[in-house]
């Protein structure tokens, strides 16, 4: 079979090197053991402002197996991978998708491989534990993938993007027209027969995380109303409690009308008005939210840009 491997880049001038010497190391072990025929090592490059694609060109030169594509600019880890599976999706049997600091266990590529063989379209890369992460970044992911069950969002616990997909389970995901994408919640959509794999991940061993806080976040709120209208369900049930609350405050003024004792209630009028003012500017917020994913569906811009290919 053939195999591909992508691996987005994003400022990885520091990992690179390494990355391709462990991962030729492996495909050059697959070949030998006859469980692949060849593979491609495909790096896209989104838009890095280091030496990544200069790297890039010179690991291409020395290395049969590697490809790059340059993204014209930056647009994020999801849209960097989905380039490089539309890039892969008619030139392999099957894709695997991993991160460029080699935090996911290369060795379980053989496992994913043969899972394939036996007749699976999509393999996950699933963490045991965690123990190398900080303990902030520990809970955070902890509570990403909680609150993303939660919120209806069916995806693998404790999976990343680390993942294989044959030809056709990638070929069928590129038909998803959707712009607001979370990979890792659409590969689960496929439906096909699906198998994971089991390692524990490792510390990065070079560069720094491009996963800040404020990033995660976004993802996760990506995440959620991309695939959830959750978030619009618990507005109108917020609502409706606010509105029953506010049958009892009436009654209660009522009350206190005909009882003659009406001048107090400062205190409560400006917290109410303080709370139902907030209420509604974060229901607001969650409505705008979809409007804007809205808007981003419909202008059905093109996902990436690619500069040149070596
Ligand atoms: N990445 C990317 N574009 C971005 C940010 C990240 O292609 O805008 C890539 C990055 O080079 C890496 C992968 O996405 O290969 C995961 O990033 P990182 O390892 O920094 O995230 P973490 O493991 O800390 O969650
Ligand atoms: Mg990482």
């Amino acid at each position: 079979m053939k195999l591909n491997i992508v691996v987005p880049c994003y400022n990885e001038e520091a990992v690179l090197q390494e990355t391709t010497k462990q991962l030729s190391a492996l495909i050059d072990e697959l070949i030998a053991k006859g469980k692949i025929k060849t593979c491609n090592l495909v790096y896209v490059d989104d838009g890095s402002r280091d030496a990544t694609w200069t790297l890039i060109e010179q690991l291409q030169q020395q290395n049969k197996y590697v490809h790059g594509i340059k993204l014209a600019h930056n647009v994020g880890h999801q849209f960097a991978l989905w380039a490089g599976l539309e890039y892969s999706a008619d030139k392999c049997d099957a894709i695997i998708s991993i991160d460029a600091d080699l935090q996911d266990d290369i060795t379980v590529i053989e496992q994913m491989v043969d899972a394939y063989k036996d007749g699976c379209d999509v393999v996950f890369g699933v963490r045991k534990e965690r123990k190398t992460d900080t303990r902030f970044k520990r809970w955070t992911a902890l509570g990403f993938y909680s609150l993303m069950q939660k919120m209806g969002v069916n995806i693998v616990y404790n999976h990343a993007d680390f993942r294989l997909t044959s030809q056709r389970a990638t070929k069928e995901l590129m038909l998803y027209p959707e712009r607001n994408m979370f990979i890792r919640g659409m590969v689960k959509l496929l439906g096909y027969k699906t198998a994971e794999v089991y390692y524990d991940r490792k510390e990065r061993f070079a560069g720094e995380s491009k996963y800040p806080l404020s990033k995660m976040l976004n993802f996760a709120v990506d995440g959620i109303t991309s695939f959830s209208v959750q978030p619009l369900r618990v507005i109108t049930t917020f609502g409706l409690i606010v509105t029953l609350l506010s049958m009892v405050a009436a009654i209660y003024a009522l009350v206190s009308h005909l009882c003659g004792n009406t001048v107090v209630g400062w205190t409560s009028m400006l917290i109410s008005i303080w709370f139902i003012g907030g209420a509604i500017l974060l229901s607001l917020g969650v409505i705008g939210e979809y409007i804007g994913k809205i808007y981003r569906e419909v202008k059905r811009r093109p996902r990436y840009h690619i500069e040149k290919t070596v």
